[in-house]
Order: structure tokens, then C-alpha cells, then sequence
């Protein structure tokens, strides 16, 4: 696989960051996940976006433009040869010359960014979205700005070891008694035709795919209801589903072992997840 690191173009194996990027001592860095579908990228301007006020808000700057961010993900895809799968986009601070708290100089130090692609053939038309996915509740402990999308990932990657021993797919996070989100996805309960989920703020990603999935719904006459949620709730909710530029739309059809609409996918998550991928494609780039 060909990857991009720093201004080159190289094979994986010759590709090379410094011990002391601060990205890989402190996880002081921002990253992106953009689909590709038909060798096109999906939702760009959302993740490009996204990536600016990541980078806004840790005082980072980008060190390539806007333009050039599209042209490097073009050239991966294009070398790489994916019809489907992901680019992973990830800036981080740089290496100074040691390992210190305070932020080096972006005058020195500049940023360290890295590309690469990963193939997922028939990530659109996945089986597991026909079955849906099981998941298991746990306590939201990550810190107070999960808006930003740090590479800070531990305890997501946690979350997930846990629904495994617990023979679960996924968990969703609960803070306060409320759910916030998935390990990396957002999360949404269905009853009736209203799709609910929790409204933006700085205790959760503010998710590309929501955005879209919440236009299509609304344009699809379907209401939507930004508003906390809880276990409880969504525990006798009509379905549940998770959203991500992965996953796009995955039905949820099990929580902490309460089966949901009978344990298989409802109308409302197989409908949006067919219309998403329409569009999404048809807006692709
Ligand atoms: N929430 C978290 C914690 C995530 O890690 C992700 C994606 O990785 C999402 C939500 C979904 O965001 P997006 O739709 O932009 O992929």
C-alpha cells in the first residue's frame, strides 16, 4: 500500500515518524475517517471541515491546504486502487527535539501528517447491516471535549474489548443517565417515525454521517428529536441504529440483552441506510 507522510508519497514499510511525535507520546493529534464508494470520496467537505475546527480548537494548523487535503486523498485512492474502503487522515503536533508538556513552537515544530487508504470491498452492501448489531451499555468516562476528534482513543478501544467478553458487537456510552454516544459512532432510537437522539454539544462527536442521515430523515417527512435519551428508553424503543462514515447506517437490534422489534433490523434504519447511500453517492467526489 502506498501512504502519504509528510509531503511524500511512499510504501507503507519505508514510511517513517519521529519518536518524539507528540501524537505518538500524548495523542496530541486529530484525525479523520472519509469513505470511499465507487473511488469516490463520500461527505469530503464535512470531514475537511470537521478537521479545521479540530485543529481550531487544539491551536494546530494544518499543514497542507484545503485543496491540497482533497488531492492527497484523489492520489491514495487513485494509487491504491480502492473502489471501497477509507482514507484515515491524521495531524498531530509534531516532533520537537524532546519529550516536554508545553507545545513546541509551530515555527519550529511543525505539524506531522499522515494518509493512508484501507479496502473494504462491499463495505456499502456489508451483511451485518441486514442482521443488525448487538450492543452493551458502559459508563461514559472519556473527557469533557469529545467534540474534538482526538486520537485519544483508549478507552473507546476499551468500550469495545468490553462488548466483546460480553458477546455484544459495540457499547454505547451513558453519562449522567444519559446516552451519549457510540465507541465511534452516534447513536439514535426509533418509536414510531421519530428518530431520537442527542443533540450537539461538547460531550459527543458531531458526526458527519448525523448530519446527512438527519437532513435525508427530515426531508423524508420523518421527525426528529434531539433530546436525551436513556438506557431505559431505548430499551423499549420501536429500533435503535448507529451512524458513521464506516458504517453509515447500522441497525442496533439488541441492547444489554433486551431484544429490540423481535432482534432483526425495523423499517426506519434499513430505509435511511438505503437513502444515505444514495445520495451520499450521488454527492460523492
Ligand atoms: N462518535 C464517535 C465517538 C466517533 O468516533 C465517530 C466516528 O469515528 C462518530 C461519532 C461518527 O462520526 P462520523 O459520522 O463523522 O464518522
Amino acid at each position: 500500500r502506498t501512504v502519504y507522510v509528510n509531503g511524500e508519497y511512499l510504501p507503507e514499510n519505508e514510511a517513517k515518524i519521529s519518536i518524539f511525535d507528540r501524537g505518538f507520546l500524548m495523542a496530541d493529534g486529530v484525525y479523520e475517517v472519509t469513505s470511499v464508494l465507487d473511488g469516490k470520496l463520500i461527505d469530503f467537505d464535512g470531514h475537511a471541515a470537521r478537521l479545521e475546527r479540530s485543529l481550531g480548537e487544539l491551536d494546530m494548523a494544518s499543514p497542507v491546504t484545503a485543496e491540497e487535503l482533497l488531492a492527497i486523498h484523489r492520489e491514495l485512492v487513485a494509487r491504491n486502487g480502492i473502489d471501497e474502503g477509507m482514507v484515515y487522515l491524521q495531524i498531530t503536533r509534531g516532533a520537537p527535539g524532546d519529550r516536554d508538556f508545553v507545545f513546541p513552537d509551530p515555527e519550529e515544530t511543525p505539524s506531522s501528517i499522515v494518509l493512508f487508504t484501507q479496502d473494504k470491498p462491499g463495505l456499502a452492501d456489508n451483511p451485518v447491516a441486514k442482521k443488525g448489531i448487538r450492543i452493551i451499555s458502559i459508563d461514559d468516562i472519556r473527557w469533557g471535549r469529545r467534540d474534538i476528534k482526538t486520537v485519544q482513543l483508549l478507552y473507546p478501544s476499551m468500550g469495545k474489548m468490553m462488548a466483546r467478553k460480553a458477546g455484544a458487537d459495540d457499547a454505547w456510552m451513558v453519562e449522567d443517565g444519559f446516552v451519549t454516544e457510540g465507541t465511534s459512532n452516534n447513536a439514535y432510537i426509533v418509536k414510531g417515525n421519530r428518530i431520537i437522539t442527542r443533540g450537539l454539544s461538547n460531550d459527543i462527536l458531531h458526526g458527519i454521517t448525523r448530519a446527512a442521515v438527519l437532513r435525508f430523515a427530515r426531508e423524508a417527512q420523518m421527525e426528529v428529536e434531539e433530546r436525551n435519551f436513556t438506557i431505559e428508553e431505548a430499551r423499549e424503543a420501536d429500533e435503535a441504529f448507529v451512524t458513521s462514515a464506516s458504517t453509515f447506517v447500522m441497525p442496533v437490534v439488541e441492547i444489554d440483552g433486551t431484544p429490540l422489534g423481535g432482534g432483526v433490523p425495523g423499517r426506519v434504519a434499513p430505509r435511511l441506510r438505503e437513502i444515505y447511500l444514495e445520495e451520499s453517492r450521488k454527492a460523492a467526489i
